[in-house]
């Protein structure tokens, strides 16, 4: 059975590509990296109950354990390549798991697809629910973006919009079935449960963003990650925290900011460019569909300050963080 499973994976996600010498069915796959590039390698863990809810539909849960790993190759600014894939499955009736795996196979496809990732293999166990997907992509070699190098002076910018995943999440746990005609929830379910991983604009931050990271555990706590590594302080300012007209029509103003600063889950990126450079990343950004939108700069000390909308520090030390977990 084992083995049909994996064949049903394999077919839905059949990619060709002249780089993979041996993909799934021997004991481990065969790739050829493109000479003298450098391979960034990132894996992330999705668990039913903690990271996704009960009932939330397979192929939901298979573009989304992609994304929010080609989110960190995005991040990296890495042009990604293969996959593996670890599934742990509970003991169920066959055609339950089947559909399962057909579902989930046709999300993390249609996701692969545009990126033309090959899954080249994985492992499957009995247990939990669990999916862990491992990703492979390339950059040449000292292009990558990391959390470090951002340097005083240098402007915060983050891509699309922040606090709409996490409005999503809000509005799933109070309840809300996406009634017929509810543009608003619809959206907002939407982008926690397909997040848009910007790899695109990672790509375009190659050699222009200091430094970068992907919203995944919320603004505060992530651009907190850029401070630490880079050495320095962040001052944002709330009044420009992008925030889309569904999250702005669903929630009170406060409340907006504090999903936008604290909220998880977006996978939008946030970077740092020299002011010089600004305008011209945020063409290309605008360009590519996502847009980035500056919302403060990077200072000497530490930590992420946030200025509100009457000029007054704001008292965050992540609060709003545990708030939301
Ligand atoms: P082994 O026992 O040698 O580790 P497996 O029976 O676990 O081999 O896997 C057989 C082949 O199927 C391998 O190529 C493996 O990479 C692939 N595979 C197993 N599970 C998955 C999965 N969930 N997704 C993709 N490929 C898988
Ligand atoms: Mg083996």
């Amino acid at each position: 059975m084992e083995f049909r499973l994996i064949d049903r994976i394999r077919e839905r996600t059949a990619q060709g590509r002249e780089d993979v010498r041996l993909g799934i069915g021997d004991d481990a796959a065969l790739v050829a990296p493109p000479a003298g590039q450098e391979v960034a390698i990132a894996i992330d863990t999705m668990v039913e109950g903690v990271h996704f809810p009960q009932g939330i539909a397979p192929a939901d849960i298979g573009w989304k354990s992609l994304a929010v790993n080609l989110s960190d190759l995005a991040a990296m600014g890495a042009t990604p390549s293969w996959a593996l894939l670890a599934l742990t499955l509970p003991r169920q009736p066959v055609e339950q798991v089947q559909s399962f795996i057909d579902g989930y196979a046709e999300g993390f496809a249609q996701l692969a697809q545009s990126y033309r990732l090959a899954l080249i293999g994985g492992d499957t166990t009995r247990g939990m629910l669990t999916v862990s997907v491992a990703v492979h992509g390339f950059v040449p070699p000292g292009q990558a973006l990391t959390r470090a190098g951002a340097r005083a002076g240098d402007v915060v910018l983050v891509t699309g919009t922040l606090g709409d995943a996490a409005a999503g999440l809000r509005l799933l746990q109070a309840g809300a079935r996406v009634a017929e005609g509810d543009g608003r929830a619809a959206y907002l379910i939407e982008r926690l449960h397909r997040p848009t991983p910007r790899v695109k604009a990672g790509l375009a931050l190659r050699g222009r963003a200091t430094a970068c990271i992907d919203v995944s555990d919320g603004l505060l706590a992530d651009l907190g990650h850029v401070c630490e590594a880079s050495a320095l302080g962040a001052e944002i300012d709330a009044s420009l925290l992008p925030r889309s007209s569904m999250l702005l029509g669903a929630f009170d103003e406060t409340m907006t900011r504090d999903l936008a600063l604290s909220g998880g889950d977006d996978y939008e990126l946030c970077f740092t460019v020299p002011p010089s450079l600004v305008a011209e990343v945020q063409g290309d950004l605008a360009r590519l569909g996502c847009g980035a939108t500056r919302i403060g700069r990077m200072v000497e000390g530490t930590g992420v300050r946030v200025r509100d909308e009457q000029g007054q520090w704001l008292e965050t030390t992540h609060r709003g963080w545990d708030h939301f977990a």
